[in-house]
Order: structure tokens, then C-alpha cells, then sequence
């Protein structure tokens, strides 16, 4: 019998509604949780106009799409995670937070349940120590949107077991993705690389090298990457981008990984990309619209 079979996700923002989007097609039951019931009614419609595009593009059948929805089941109550095999934290990315949510898992899970977080960059082994069972915690960090991106960085922490290590890259396979292994150091591989070349160009942006169009133009046309770095940290979030500056710096000690002092204002604006309408762009209208 498969070793995972009802999976219960806690945080129903962009990425945890994408993970329990994913799992429910994959056959699990899922149970998404979120302090906020404004989060779980949009995450439900996410879910679902996601599911209906899929639909529309012949990729899922109708019947997939019905069984999956009806797998899921939105609630702000964590005693719903009493039958989960496996807990996935995908909250918001603060440590004193996802330690909270650790400990309250921890009274309500099966004691063979296994948990992850989704965290971008925070400790595995530090998450991993507030709980019952660091052996069996481990980080699982999708991409985002997740029910398009491939890849899962699998992050042991210190205690971490080989069973644990087994289950989530089958379990990552199982929903069609592709792992790759990284050590528990801040950020892991794609955030140490990718984040703090958005830094940079947030600087670019800061010291007037370039305006935001000429910023994205130049790496989408001149790195060929498919996305310019200040749209993809409007659609990352400012505030996520931040934080894992801090990490990075804070935990790495090293000046080169300072955030830049524009990258915090709009975070204190509230300008936190796309999830907040606006960003380095404005998303207003029917087109983004740089802001500067
Ligand atoms: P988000 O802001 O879209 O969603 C976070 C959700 O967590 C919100 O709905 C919030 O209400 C909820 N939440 C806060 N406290 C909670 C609690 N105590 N219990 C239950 N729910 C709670 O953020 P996101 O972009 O989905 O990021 C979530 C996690 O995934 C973070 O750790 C982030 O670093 C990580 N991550 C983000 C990306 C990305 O590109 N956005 C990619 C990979 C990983």
C-alpha cells in the first residue's frame, strides 16, 4: 500500500493551493487549511478556474476534474489533519510562524505522519527541532505556479531518515515532478542563485541603471530568460523575495546579500506584486504597467 494516501496542506495561498491542486489530481485526499477564510474562498476558486483550464486544454478529462475537486476539502480547522499521512506547510514565510504551525500539527497528526515544509529558505533542521519528530520532517520546495513548474528541491534537514527522504521523492513523483537534492543551507540551490540576482536588478533599478521595461527587456532578450527578473519578482512576491534576502544574509553573514532599500520600500508600501495588484508593475489594467 502506498505510503501516502491523504495528504493535508497548511497555508492556501498561491503555492498551497497549487500543491493541493496538484495532489488531489494525482488521486490523494486533500485538506487545505488556512487561517483566513477570505484565503480558503479564493483559493477554492483558484483551484477551480485552474482545473477548468486544464479542462479547456484537453490536458485533464472532466471526470478527473470532478473527482479532484471533490477530493479537496477547504477548512480553517486543523483537527481536520487528525487522518493525514503527510502534513505540507506551505504559510506564510515567517520562522516564529511555521514553528507555531509545527508545534499545533504535532498535537493533531497520526505519530507516523510525516511533514514537510515549503519554505523558500528557512532551516529544515531549525523547523524540524520545534516538532516530535525531526526524522521524519523534511523540506519539499515546489516551484511556482506549481501545477506548471517541474521541479521539487528535496531538502534533508539533520535528523532527516532515508524513509522520509523515500516517501517525499516518490511522493514528488507521483505528481509528475522532477526532485532535485539540496542541502539545508539558506535558500537552498534555485533561491540562492535566482533571488539574489533579482536583488541586483532592483539595484539596477535603485542607482537609475535602467527603468523597469529596460531592466526586464534587457535579461529576457539578453540572457534569454523567459521572464524579466522584476516580473518575476512581482509574481514571486516582493515580501517573499525580501525575506529570503534576509535569510541569506543574516544566515550566510556575507554583505554581498544585503536587500536593496527599494525592494524594502515597496514591501512597506504593500506593493508586493501581483497577489497585491500592484508591484514593479501595475496590474490594474488589462496590461502591467511599470510603476517606475
Ligand atoms: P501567500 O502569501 O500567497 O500565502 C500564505 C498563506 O498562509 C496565506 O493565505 C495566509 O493566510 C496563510 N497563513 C498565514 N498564517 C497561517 C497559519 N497560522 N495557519 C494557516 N495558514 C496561515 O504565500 P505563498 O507565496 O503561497 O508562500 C507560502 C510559502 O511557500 C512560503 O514559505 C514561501 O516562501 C514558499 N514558496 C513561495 C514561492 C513563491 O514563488 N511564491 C515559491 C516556493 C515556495
Amino acid at each position: 500500500m502506498a505510503r501516502i494516501q491523504s495528504v493535508g496542506v497548511v497555508g492556501a495561498g498561491q503555492m498551497g493551493n497549487g500543491i493541493a491542486h496538484v495532489s488531489a489530481l494525482a488521486g490523494y485526499s486533500v485538506v487545505l487549511n488556512d487561517i483566513s477564510e477570505a484565503a480558503l474562498e479564493s483559493a477554492r476558486e483558484t483551484i477551480d478556474r485552474n482545473m477548468a483550464r486544464q479542462l479547456s486544454r484537453e490536458s485533464i478529462t472532466k471526470a478527473e476534474l470532478e473527482a479532484a475537486q471533490a477530493r479537496i476539502s477547504y477548512t480553517s480547522d486543523l483537527s481536520a489533519f487528525e487522518t493525514v499521512d503527510l502534513a505540507v506547510e506551505a504559510a506564510t514565510e515567517k520562522r516564529e510562524l511555521k514553528e507555531a504551525i509545527f508545534r499545533s500539527l504535532c498535537e493533531v497528526v497520526p505519530q507516523t505522519a510525516y511533514l514537510a515544509t515549503n519554505t523558500s529558505s528557512i532551516s529544515v533542521t531549525r523547523l524540524a527541532s520545534v516538532t516530535d519528530r525531526p526524522s521524519r520532517f523534511i523540506g519539499m520546495h515546489f516551484m511556482n505556479p506549481v501545477p506548471l513548474m517541474k521541479l521539487v528541491e528535496v531538502i534533508r534537514g539533520l535528523a532527516t531518515d532515508q524513509e522520509t527522504y523515500e516517501v517525499a521523492v516518490e511522493f514528488a513523483q507521483s505528481l509528475g515532478k522532477t526532485t532535485t537534492n539540496a542541502e539545508d543551507y539558506p535558500a537552498f540551490i534555485v533561491n540562492r542563485i535566482l533571488v539574489p540576482m533579482i536583488n541586483e536588478a532592483v539595484y539596477a533599478l535603485y542607482e537609475g541603471v535602467g527603468t523597469v521595461e529596460s531592466i526586464d527587456t534587457a535579461m529576457r532578450l539578453g540572457a534569454n530568460h523567459p521572464m524579466g527578473p522584476l516580473t518575476l519578482a512581482d509574481f514571486i512576491g516582493l515580501d517573499t523575495c525580501l525575506s529570503i534576502m534576509q535569510v541569506l544574509h543574516d544566515g550566510l553573514a556575507d554583505t554581498k546579500y544585503r536587500p536593496c532599500p527599494l525592494l524594502v520600500k515597496y514591501v512597506e508600501a504593500g506593493w508586493v506584486g501581483r497577489k497585491a495588484g500592484r508591484g514593479f508593475y501595475d496590474y490594474s489594467g488589462d496590461a502591467p504597467v511599470p510603476t517606475r
